[in-house]
């Protein structure tokens, strides 16, 4: 059985609230190997509810609509459905009583309007609902003589789900053959989406039934790889297959291997090699030493280091000779080894990590662009420095910049 999810309420089509629930429905129907085959953000508004219930009962046996369920008048899900199917509301007395009870219990007097979310399907199972006024509802049957399993649930996340674990994960599960999805993410750092998909696509063409997602951010690439199999076992030996190909093709441009993120591969590196870091930071303005604290135990390995924006602070700081700026400027590929011999001697760390370029958008000249940066990571065996040309606005330039020196560390020391 293939799944939709309608997501209800006009703010969700506004520029300030995201439909946040689907992508959590999501995650869950796939681990139960239920694959979401569509899914649509829709206004409150009883005609447009209507139509896309029945769209979905003709294409999706599972359908789970979330929101429009409090005691508004905007609050239409209940009645859209109603229609949908050509049954019934009624008004469920136990149910009624239990939202009194609610109100009561905090010394509330409940406004009538909240009466409507006793209002129950006919046929329905009601989803008690322990964090909200409004329960779910559970309806499952023959539709046009097809399975169908709708499901109403609350809009705000903690109940929506709260009452998905509780009420409707096992439920599911009983209706559903024996599915298993499996996924493998693979992580890239450094190389282009373009540049990677050509070399991998002949790859994962050939397994036509993995699924292949390529996403891509600033310096990093994540492959997804899911496949759908009546046995775990199976579905993992499927995207395992596909992605050790690939990794094969791509190398040690692959950093994580099972989820982890670049911070945590540098961490895990440092930490076996008995190795610690320190950073001098210009255009990054310490977000490398951000990304690097993001893990917990960094203490064990990160030493600390400076942000050194003005050119005097890099000669106070880091130690790089004021007439050496003076010659070949502050964003150079000489300032940047210096920085990072620098950071290295005064921090007595294993490794000197140096950052300096134009992060943009102003500052950028004929010689020294927008997006260039001098990346310096110094050791006992000397210093290297790298320059790139990174594309993009300032934050992403400066994300760009503070990947390519993690990356730095994870090739200087695997
Ligand atoms: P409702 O059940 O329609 O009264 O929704 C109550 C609140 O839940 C809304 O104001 C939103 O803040 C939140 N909400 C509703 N639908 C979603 C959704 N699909 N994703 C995230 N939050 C939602
Ligand atoms: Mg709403």
């Amino acid at each position: 059985m293939n799944a939709e999810i309608i997501a209800v309420g006009s703010e969700l089509l506004t520029p300030f609230r995201t439909d946040t629930n689907s992508l959590y429905l999501t995650d869950q129907l796939n681990q139960l190997g239920v694959e979401v085959v569509f899914k649509s953000v829709v206004g409150d508004d009883l005609k447009h509810l209507v139509a896309a219930a029945q769209h979905a009962l003709f294409r999706s046996g599972i359908i789970i609509l979330t929101g429009g369920l409090g005691p508004t008048e905007d609050d239409l899900t209940r009645e859209a459905v109603a229609e949908a199917l050509g049954i019934p509301l009624h008004r469920e007395a136990e149910v009624l009583a239990a939202i009194e009870h609610r109100f009561a219990s905090r010394g509330w007097k409940m406004s009538p309007n909240n009466a409507k979310q006793a209002d129950i399907l006919e046929g329905a199972t009601v989803l008690p609902n322990a964090n909200g006024t409004a329960p779910g509802q559970w309806l499952s049957g023959k539709v046009e003589g097809r399975e169908h399993i709708v499901i109403l649930l609350p809009g705000p996340p903690h109940e929506l789900k709260a009452l998905f674990e509780s009420e409707c994960r096992e439920r599911l599960r009983a209706k559903l053959p024996p599915a298993y999805i499996a996924t493998r993410v693979l992580k890239v750092a450094m190389l282009g989406e373009s540049h990677v998909d050509a070399r991998v696509a002949p790859i994962y063409k050939q397994y036509c039934d993995v699924q292949t997602t390529i996403l891509a951010g600033a310096g990093e690439i994540e492959l997804h790889f899911k496949s759908r199999r009546a046995t775990m076992d199976a579905a993992q030996a499927c995207v395992d297959e596909v992605a050790d190909a690939v990794e094969d093709e791509l190398g040690d441009a692959v950093y994580s291997r099972d989820g982890q993120s670049l911070e945590q591969i540098v961490g895990y590196w440092l930490q076996m090699r008995g190795a610690t870091v320190a950073v001098a930071e210009s255009c990054t303005g310490g977000l490398l030493a951000e990304r690097i604290t993001s893990i917990s135990g960094s203490s064990r390995y990160f030493v600390g280091g400076a942000v050194v924006y003005s050119n005097a602070l890099k000669s106070e700081l880091a130690g790089v000779p004021a007439d050496m700026i003076a010659r070949h400027g502050a964003v150079s590929r000489e300032v940047a080894a210096a920085l990072a011999e620098g950071i290295r001697y005064r921090c007595e760390a294993t490794l000197g990590l140096g950052i300096t370029g134009v992060a943009g958008p102003t500052g950028g000249t004929a010689t020294k662009p927008v997006g260039l940066v001098y990346h310096g990571l110094a050791s006992d065996s000397g210093t290297e420095v790298i320059e790139r040309n990174f594309p993009g606005d300032r934050k992403r330039i400066r994300r760009f910049a503070s990947t390519l020196a993690l990356d730095m560390v994870r090739k200087k020391l695997m």
